[in-house]
């Protein structure tokens, strides 16, 4: 009896694979038509990093007709700007970290695999990739994977400039896992310099905290730390008051050079009110265990004793970029060369965002260059004041920085010109208008515009924008509404990226911020201080994290920081 069950099981386990065979046939059939695959194949879109790019593409990109496969070494998004709070406690690492399988719309087609791109081949259109576990039976860690289209957004590694002892002795703050582990270090160093057996020497080398870079991110956790330590530790290590020191070492000038000037005094005013030592023109140039050596502008060295240090002198360049850029003939520079529409050049269907990207300015000028060439047609140098002024516009409208740039610095030739062109308004007279001579003119825009700055605010943007060519590729390969080309006929496909910077924050400590707003409006002190926490909430990429931070700062108004080293 027990046989014939067994038989009667089999037979319907074969009828049952059979019966699935057809089916899969008969999908198989509707799906190619005499082994030419239909047109209904979802496109494939490969996407490297959950960072600010990555994730801002994910949230925008809402076309059903993509598959999208991100990888990644870390299977969440982190908001970077609040890893300074981190590394004190005044909000929690898992505050500030979203899962990146929730982020994304219901109806576009996303899986994750957590691993790191190794390498990109764009000649058979794969990404090759090891994950930290075995991926199969044998514990093989490597897998390849195919694309349609790439999109490169892996951003940048901590930038150590190969001083010798950077990389041993220092701690970066690039990731969570880096402010986790400063917290632990600034608790740990309290509680070793409160063992008994030491020297007042030892323990004050013990609670010496340097920090390496005066950029936002140095200065805004050098300030965290000093409150950290004047308003929590000191009431638990009341030895330890008069033993700690905060020193910042900036190579430059000044602090937030990047910050307008009135901010950049108040804040080295205020870092000397608070006893942080901040020492300007100082370039690291060894680290050991115990000591940082530095050298001055004028040549003098100096060694410090310290307890921790924190290096955020900059960003580097990830080594799956750096050989991808040797690929593709861009190995001698810092980012991948993109063109406006965020296109690797030299690449098909492969795209840079973020941090590892950067617009070629270089080419963007060219292009102006050529703008001009074309609206001379008759290739005798003149311009009706009407041409030059559409030629203007169109460059304008194409390029905002050179739009700034001529804004602000007034510069010679063509704002004359322009002025010229607004008191004759309308006029059809001539201009001489000598091409070379605009040429080199641009070459000065190209030294002095600044390229795109390496912050989250240019990600997200770039992110969102691709998103979006992405959802209206179909519709915009039929209506093209990008500008004319410059090299070859028609139209492109969708407009040029275009940053809008809406202003930056760095926050100095004791409840005070520095804003610069747009129109280079600026405010410091603690109203600032309420914005850049209305700022930060809002900006939040989900509800969970935004209520978990803001009680987080409920949290740590009421009962103060944690210091618990667990
Ligand atoms: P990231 O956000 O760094 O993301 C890169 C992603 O790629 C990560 O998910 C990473 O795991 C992944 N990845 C890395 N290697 C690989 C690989 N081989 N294969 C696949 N994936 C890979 N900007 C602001 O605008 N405002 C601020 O206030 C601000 N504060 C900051 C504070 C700190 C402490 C730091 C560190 C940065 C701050 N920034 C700020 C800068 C901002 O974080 C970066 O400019 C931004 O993160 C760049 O985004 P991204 O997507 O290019 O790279």
């Amino acid at each position: 009896d027990g046989k014939a069950t067994t038989a009667v099981k089999e037979e319907a386990g074969d009828n049952a694979r059979s019966r699935l065979s057809s089916i899969y046939s008969e999908a198989n059939a509707s799906y190619s038509n005499n082994g030419v695959e239909t047109e209904t194949r979802k496109k494939k879109v490969v996407l490297l990093g959950t960072g600010w790019a990555g994730a801002s593409f994910l949230k925008t990109l809402n076309n059903s007709s993509y598959e999208v496969q991100v990888i990644s070494p870390r299977n969440y998004f982190a908001f970077t700007p609040l890893l300074p709070s981190v590394t004190c406690g005044t909000v929690e690492a898992r505050s500030v970290v979203e899962p990146i399988r929730n982020i994304g719309r219901k109806n576009v087609e996303m899986s994750f695999l957590e691993a790191e791109c190794v390498k990109i081949d764009p000649r058979s259109k794969k990404v090759y990739c090891r994950s930290k576990q075995g991926v199969n039976s044998n514990g093989k860690r490597e897998f390849d994977v195919d694309y349609d289209y790439l999109v490169i957004a892996t951003g940048a590694q901590s930038n150590t400039f190969n001083i010798p002892g950077v990389e041993e002795n220092c701690h970066f703050l690039k990731e969570v896992e880096d402010a986790q582990r400063i917290r632990s270090t600034v608790i740990d160093s309290f509680e070793k310099a409160s063992l008994p057996g030491l020297n007042e020497e030892e323990r004050k080398r013990m609670l010496h905290f340097v920090v390496v870079g005066g950029g936002p991110t140095g200065v805004e956790f050098a300030s965290e730390l000093h409150d950290f330590v004047n308003e929590d530790l000191v009431k638990l290590y009341p030895k330890a008051k008069n033993l700690v020191q905060i020193t910042l070492l900036e190579a430059a000038d000044h602090i937030l050079t990047m910050f307008d000037k009135r901010i950049t005094e108040f804040a080295e005013e205020k870092f000397t009110r608070d006893g942080i030592d901040v020492k300007l023109g100082s370039m690291v140039v060894k680290v050991n265990d115990k000591e940082i050596s530095a050298k001055t502008k004028g040549g003098e060295f100096s060694t410090i004793p310290y307890g921790m240090i924190v290096w955020s002198t900059g960003i580097g360049t990830r080594p799956v970029i750096k050989d991808f850029m040797k690929q593709i003939g861009q190995g001698n520079r810092r980012a991948l060369a993109t063109d406006e529409w965020l296109r690797v050049e030299g690449c098909d269907n492969i795209y840079a965002l973020g941090d590892c990207a950067t617009i070629n300015q270089r080419k963007v000028m060219e292009d102006i260059a050529a703008i001009f060439k074309k609206a001379d047609k008759e290739n005798s140098g003149t311009l009706t004041m009407n041409e030059f002024q559409e030629v203007m516009s169109d460059i304008c409208d194409r390029y905002p920085q050179v739009e700034l740039y001529l804004k602000s610095k007034g510069m010679h030739g063509i704002t004359d010109l322009l002025k010229e062109a607004q008191a004759e308004n309308g006029s059809n007279k001539s201009v001489e208008l000598n091409i070379e001579e605009l040429k080199s003119a641009l070459c000065q825009v190209d030294s002095q515009v600044k390229l795109l700055p390496a912050t989250g605010q240019v990600a997200a943007q770039q992110g969102t924008y691709l998103a979006k060519c992405f959802d209206r590729m179909e519709v915009c390969e039929k209506n093209p509404e990008g500008p004319i080309r410059i090299r070859g006929e028609g139209r492109h496909r969708f407009r040029p990226f275009r940053y809008r910077h809406l202003g930056q924050f760095a926050p100095l400590g004791g409840e005070q911020t520095a804003a610069q707003l747009p129109g280079d409006w600026v405010s410091i002190g603690h109203s600032s201080q309420w914005l850049w926490y209305s700022v930060y909430a809002s900006k939040q990429v989900s509800w969970r994290t935004r209520v978990l931070v803001v009680s987080d700062w409920m949290r740590r108004f009421i009962f103060g920081r944690d210091s618990s080293r667990i």
